[in-house]
């Protein structure tokens, strides 16, 4: 096993070294696409109290990054993309969409200063009720479950084991997971629940997240600010009539708060379990032209995957080779 994944490692790394999965990557058929997915660039020790795994690279392994696209690929922004979709241009070869998720103040902290030195225009993804300075459940689940006095918290699913790290990293893990199958709702309470026994977070004062002005200075500059629902629930979770409004909300806050809006969006989470055919219908209906998922894949962008396109995870784990290999039509997750 460990022999297979370093040999795994040394193939990627000559495939990268000497330039064959560039070649790779410019086999992909017309208007081959990766759409990569970002969440925060960061080190865990800025921001403590906040989950590290959203963490998708440092900012030196988010530059090396930034850098190989921009030499040996074509970066996109919007318009190439619209173009494509409503006036049928082509995309040229090696395409690469860089989307950031849920507005993290290290967005302008760190990711748009090295997009912007390289010249790339990033989306980001905003949940509209964030930039008030709202936390999310995820970062507060992980303080809860890093931070209880007693070695052992009760929820409604079992009792779970908080003495050691790994114990509490496979809390986390487990409890993550049972939020996700179950009613968001009844998740939600849980998370505050857990969050009320934790002992109090202390953290900078400045919020985690970017507020209205700081986004339309962002949206000024060239950063296209799109929606990704009101609230961040997972979608198939609540009742449908309500996932409809949490689209619709978030669409119309955007248009209100940002002069320039485009017509896209991100699925919270964004893996199968978590859109639909009907929630799809109604993104058309939104007039959205183009939506992503998680679904760790790229693709031939055409008409009739636009409003689901998958998006490929970026990892702080990820060697830069790996990372090159996942603009190939030969990645696969497995
Ligand atoms: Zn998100």
């Amino acid at each position: 096993m460990a022999f297979k994944k370093e040999f795994k490692k040394t193939t990627l790394q000559i495939m990268h070294k000497s330039g064959l999965t560039r070649l790779l990557a410019g086999t992909g058929t017309n208007n081959f696409l990766t759409v990569l997915n970002y969440h925060r660039v960061d080190y865990p020790e800025n921001r403590p109290w906040l989950d590290p795994s959203l963490i998708s690279a440092t900012p030196e392994q988010f530059e090396a990054q930034m850098r190989l696209l921009r030499q040996k690929y074509s970066p996109i922004g919007i318009e190439a993309l619209l173009d494509t979709l409503i006036n049928e241009k082509t995309l040229p070869r090696r395409a690469v969409l860089i989307t950031v998720d849920d507005g993290y103040r290290d967005f302008q902290e760190t990711i748009f200063p090295i997009t912007s030195k390289y010249g790339i225009q990033p989306i980001l993804f905003v949940p509209t009720a964030y930039p008030a300075g709202k936390e999310f459940w995820w970062d507060k689940l992980y303080w809860a479950v890093e931070n209880q006095d007693k070695d052992e918290i009760e929820t409604p699913y079992e009792k779970f084991n908080l003495a050691t790290p790994a114990q509490r990293e496979k809390t986390l893990r487990e409890l993550r997971t049972k939020i996700k199958r179950g009613d968001f709702r009844k998740g939600m309470s849980l998370v505050d629940a857990l969050y009320a026994t934790s002992k109090p977070k202390v953290k900078s004062d400045t919020a985690d997240t970017l507020d209205w002005d700081e986004l339309n200075t962002l949206a000024r500059k060239g950063v296209i600010i799109a929606a990704h629902t009101h609230h961040h629930p997972l979608l198939t979770r609540i009742p449908f009539e309500e996932a409809c409004d949490e689209i619709h909300q978030s669409l119309e806050i955007i248009k209100k708060e940002i002069a320039e809006t485009s017509p896209i969006f991100a699925f919270p989470d964004g893996q199968p379990a978590f859109f639909s055919p009907e929630l799809i219908s109604f993104l058309k209906k939104e007039k959205i032209i183009f939506a992503v998922t998680t679904v760790d894949e790229n693709a031939s962008l055409t008409l009739e995957n636009a409003l689901f396109f998958p998006r490929i995870g970026v990892y702080r784990k990820l060697s830069l080779a790996a990372f090159e290999y996942r603009l190939t039509p030969f990645y696969t997750r497995k």
